[in-house]
């Protein structure tokens, strides 16, 4: 079957990878003048799949709502009334009930441990560098927070994933560089968690891809989808038209307006977020793997002699300038943990806008326009989703049955 897969992110080229490797002929079309030049590019290249549980959880928006208020916030709301963004609101707070959270927690973890196996599989075969670092330490500044983190920890025992919970010099042990001076109540590790350099990693498998048949049109951008006469769809790029068998839509913030003119309306909202990326000074004062502050919701990772921060969740910003407090939350977390580490003066600055669903899991599979299929909605997560949800969806395209449950991972779950 002949497919296009719309986006060249970390989704789209490890669709076309494994649509390539189910023996489709496959064409990758990117606005951009390469792979990974949007959200995948700001990545902070965690890779866990606790990373990938759903933002809407029980007691966030209790844990929210004061934060707005203060000077270095996870979190911003526009103050303009704005009413799509109060009714995405709506629905997220809905999903953070309890029952709910366990239904979404379930499939966004069912899908990020798939997508381990399927990176794991991919690296023995592959001999990617991208900067890969082992180990993930969620870190809480407060008792209340590690007490919050408990029921994540019986979830992790019930699924059998490796971890420890940590007193504060345990936490010194598996990073010696942490500042002993930032207040610490405990820490989670998963040592078999991992990050990396997602743009980095997604040049090394355009490549694989394209030794294995996938072309990539770059600096074109995808106006329409249309039905084509025969049973098949069409692309349109600008003046031209190109008949193909089936189109994948893995456009992440592009995707919204390639699927309403086609009547799929979807309850998305752009959540802007930030990364600020720093020369390491020194060495020895800096994190050797990845953390994430769980009052700041910033993940801190080591890139190879470069440290990331990124985090911050902005709602409703509709200015392309990049808001100073959201860039003094990341300074503030790396500050805080490791004051030595790099340079925080010349840190480089970059932001972007990811479409989120309320409830947390992708979008992946069939829709109701025959021949398209989607692969969106991994919102802050999908480098760690990525691999296994480009695995589910060649195999529903190839017509073979995908080896992970795929309930609720596809759009019918929005009726
Ligand atoms: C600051 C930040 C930190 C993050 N940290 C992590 C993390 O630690 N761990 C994790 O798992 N995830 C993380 N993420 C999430 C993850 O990196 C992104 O959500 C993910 O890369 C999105 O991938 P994507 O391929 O869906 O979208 P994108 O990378 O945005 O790719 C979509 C592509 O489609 C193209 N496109 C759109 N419309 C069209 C069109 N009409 N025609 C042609 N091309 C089009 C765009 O140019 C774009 O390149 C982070 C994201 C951000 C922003």
């Amino acid at each position: 079957m002949q497919v296009a897969v719309i986006g060249g992110g970390v989704v789209g080229v490890t669709t076309a990878f494994f649509l390539a490797r189910a023996g489709h002929e496959v064409v990758v079309i990117e606005r951009q003048s390469n792979v990974a030049e949007s959200a995948s590019f700001g990545s902070a290249g965690v890779m866990a799949p606790v990373h990938a549980l759903p933002w809407s959880a029980p007691g966030m928006p209790k844990k929210l709502l004061p934060m707005l208020l203060k000077a270095e916030s996870p979190v911003w709301i526009a103050p303009r009334p704005n009413v799509r963004l109060w009714r995405w609101a709506r629905r997220w707070i809905a999903e953070c009930d309890i029952t709910r959270y366990r239904i979404n927690r379930e499939r966004s973890y069912r899908l990020a441990a798939y997508s381990q196996d399927v990176m794991q599989a991919l690296r023995h075969e592959y001999p990617f560098e991208y900067e890969r670092t082992e180990g993930y330490l969620q870190l809480y500044r407060t008792p209340h927070e590690r007490e919050f983190a408990r029921e994540l920890q019986d979830f992790l025992t019930e699924h059998e994933v490796a971890h420890r919970v940590l007193e504060p010099d345990d936490a010194y042990l598996v990073e010696p560089a942490l500042s002993r001076t930032a207040p610490l109540a405990g820490a989670l590790y998963l040592p078999q968690d991992a990050s990396g350099n997602c743009p980095l990693f997604c040049k090394q498998l355009r490549s694989a891809a394209q030794a294995i048949g996938v072309s990539f049109v770059f600096s074109r951008e995808v106006d329409a989808i249309e039905h084509a006469q025969s049973s098949g769809l069409t692309v349109r790029l600008g003046e031209s038209r190109s008949p193909v068998d089936a189109v994948v839509v893995a456009a992440g913030e592009g995707s919204e307006a390639l699927l309403s003119p086609l009547g799929i309306r979807l309850p998305f909202f752009p959540v802007r977020t930030y990364t600020a990326t720093a020369t390491i000074r020194n060495f020895d004062d800096a994190p050797l793997a990845a953390l994430a502050d769980s009052t700041y919701q910033v993940a801190l990772t080591r890139m190879g002699t470069r440290m990331r921060l990124a985090g911050t969740a902005e709602l409703g910003n509709r200015s392309p300038e990049m808001r100073k407090s959201a860039i003094r939350t990341l300074l503030k977390v790396g500050q805080d943990w490791f004051p030595d580490a790099a340079n925080y003066n010349a840190a480089t600055f970059w932001s972007g806008d990811m479409p989120t669903l309320p409830d947390g899991p992708p979008i992946l599979g069939a829709t109701p326009v025959r021949n398209l299929y989607l692969n969106i909605g991994h919102a802050s997560n999908s480098w760690a989703t990525a691999a296994g949800a480009a695995r589910v969806l060649a195999d529903m395209i190839s017509g073979h049955a995908p080896e992970i449950d795929i309930d609720g991972l596809t759009m019918s779950r929005f009726g």
